[in-house]
């Protein structure tokens, strides 16, 4: 058939809107609902929502899956913004930042975490460890009416949060509202209580229904050199252990951290914070760095030195203190296990560099003091696709199964929450990405509707009032103007924003408009002719014709 309103093709096709996945959620390790938070906020004034209510909605939707948004805001390494689809016009929508704002703005207004039933649950759980991925379990738990209680061996929660990322990234008042907002729910935290230690887990398995073992990986790794212990040779994980309980440590004029990810990134800007000369020095090359790349950037922007391709061999001591750092230069070879391309020594380029103190930032690993059963060999903790060890009833997540980021904790720990629930109600468990609509690519949406629009940048302390103090956030919140502008940047994949294409370019008005403001149109397919005009104009990719 030719001809019809739209003056095109007709057909017996008819539209159907068909919600898809963005793909920055999908990507998201813990699946925020990032296209829903962002267009609360963007489309508030179309919906006429104040700014409050539209934030306090933003908020609520970012946690449903992240409960520490202020936190992970700051923190995240956002592989969602790789993937969105943003890329295609201009750069990626500035997805991090957008969510420590509404995390910032829940914190001011004092917003409460929901419960999703009143109901009250029999079943006592137990969390050990209060780390990201403990914490999100307990949350998780917590609003389906459970009663959770948290063990913590440290003086105080957080994990990594508190003990690892420096408060020049992540500020304490923060941290602490994120998680007094976690109690406030009714999860009740016992600090000091190492469990394997203090309490044994057969005891706590017994006295409670189900346990999620989220304990971390607190243990620096050692370099296996001669001259390692000296008492002014750290680890990484105790060095940021020390300097983030309090205590001081004369780090000398002139500091060696060895390592290439978050831990000896974090380490060297604290010693230069402290005053000393810092190097890094790394095996591997700038580009196989597994740091974050901003913190990359803002370190040596800081003015860390960076020697790539080299190792330490040997730690060279005056008496029992180290005074310098005996290394060999390397060359990469073909890819090892890891991918990245092998670091071999190169025989006879060996050198020495003067050090006051040196940090091993290399690795860390979990400390499995009286909970050996969750070792296996070299390996770590084991879970199935519930997120359930070999013990039944026992679930676990986190670094504990591998050294991850903090999205990836919120993500195991939300998953063991919702198995732990299905198992107590007799429900059958599958993993949410099954339900998940299918993705939209961009190659599926009307790019050409949207206009370039420049990323909003957020602003960052200009670098030299950063020093002698560990407690000055370098990065700020965006102001509402900045958020509202960002927000805008979303093309809202997959999902109707009100942008009218369909109603403007149907001529035979078979797309009316409804009073349902999160749905504000409707198909009247007896009036429809099948032209697909109303598919091929939107924008988003949301009408698919049947
Ligand atoms: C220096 C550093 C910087 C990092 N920077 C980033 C970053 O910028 N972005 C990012 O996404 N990730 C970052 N990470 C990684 C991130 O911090 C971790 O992936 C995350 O914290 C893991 O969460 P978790 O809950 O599994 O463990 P943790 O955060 O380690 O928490 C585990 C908790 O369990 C407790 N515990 C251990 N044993 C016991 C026991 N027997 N009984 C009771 N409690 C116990 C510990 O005291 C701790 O509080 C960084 C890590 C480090 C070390
Ligand atoms: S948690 Fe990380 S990956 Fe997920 S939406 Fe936030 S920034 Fe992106
Ligand atoms: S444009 Fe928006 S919905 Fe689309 S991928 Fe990017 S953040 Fe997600």
């Amino acid at each position: 058939m030719s001809g019809g309103g739209g003056g095109g093709t007709t057909s017996n096709l008819r539209p159907k809107f068909v919600p898809k996945t963005p793909p920055c959620m999908n990507t998201c390790p813990n699946h925020v609902d990032i296209r829903g938070f962002i267009t609360s906020i963007s489309l508030a004034e179309k919906k006429g929502k104040s700014y409050d209510e539209a934030y306090t909605e933003a908020f609520y939707r970012i946690a449903e899956t992240n409960v520490i948004p202020a936190t992970i805001g700051r923190v995240c390494p956002h592989p969602c913004e790789t993937a969105c689809n943003r890329i295609n016009v201009d750069e990626s929508v500035s997805i991090n930042k957008l969510e420590r704002t509404v995390g910032d703005f829940a914190i001011e207004k004092g917003l409460p975490l929901k419960k999703l039933t009143d109901e009250k649950r029999q079943e006592k759980i137990a969390i050990i460890g209060a780390g990201p991925a403990g914490l999100t379990c307990a949350y998780h738990l917590a609003r389906r009416g459970y009663n959770v209680t948290i063990f913590e061996a440290f003086p105080k929660a957080g994990g990594m949060l508190r003990y690892g990322i420096p408060a020049y990234r992540l500020p304490r008042n923060i941290l602490d509202a994120e998680i007094k907002r976690i109690q406030d729910l009714g999860v009740e935290i016992r600090c000091n209580t190492a469990i394997g230690r203090e309490i044994s887990y057969d005891d706590l398995k017994n006295e409670y229904n189900a346990v999620f073992v989220g304990i971390g990986a607190h243990k620096g790794l050692n370099l296996n050199v001669s001259g390692e212990e000296a008492p002014n040779v750290y680890t990484g994980a105790e060095f940021l252990h020390k300097i983030n309980s309090g205590e001081s440590i004369d780090l000398g004029n002139k500091v060696i951290v060895i390592g290439g990810g978050d831990t000896a990134i974090d380490a060297a800007r604290v010693a230069k914070r402290l005053g000393a000369d810092t190097t890094i020095l790394y095996r591997r090359t700038i580009k196989e760095m597994p740091a974050i790349d901003e913190e990359i950037e803002e370190a040596q922007k800081e003015g860390i030195t960076m020697e790539f391709l080299a190792a330490p061999i040997e730690v060279l001591k005056n008496g029992n203190m180290a005074k310098a750092i005996k290394c060999i230069r390397m060359e990469l070879k073909e890819a090892d296990g890891s991918g990245r391309p092998r670091p071999v020594p190169i025989e006879g380029s060996e050198f020495i560099t003067d050090a006051t103190t040196i940090i091993s930032a290399i690795s860390q690993e979990p400390d499995f003091s009286g909970l050996e059963q969750f070792k296996h060999g070299r390996d770590w903790t084991k879970i199935d696709f519930k997120g359930e060890t070999e013990f039944a009833g026992t679930y676990a997540g986190g670094d504990v199964i591998e050294l991850s980021t903090v999205t990836v904790a919120n993500s195991h720990g939300r998953k063991a929450a919702d198995a732990v629930d299905h198992h107590f109600r007799s429900q059958t468990f599958e993993p949410e990405e099954k339900r998940f609509p299918p993705i939209i690519s961009h190659e599926k949406m009307r790019l050409d509707f949207y206009e370039k629009l420049p990323r909003i940048p957020i602003k960052s302390l200009p670098v030299d009032e950063r020093f002698g103090d560990l407690e000055k956030e370098v990065n700020s919140t965006y102001s509402h103007e900045e958020a509202l502008a960002e927000s805008k940047r979303c093309m809202s994949c997959g999902m109707c924003f009100n942008c009218e294409k369909c109603w403007m370019y149907c001529q035979v008005n078979a797309v009316v408009k409804t009073a349902d403001l999160d749905h504000p149109f409707a198909f009247k397919l007896e009036l429809c002719d099948g032209c697909k005009k109303c598919a091929e104009e939107c924008p988003c990719g949301y009408i698919e014709m049947y």
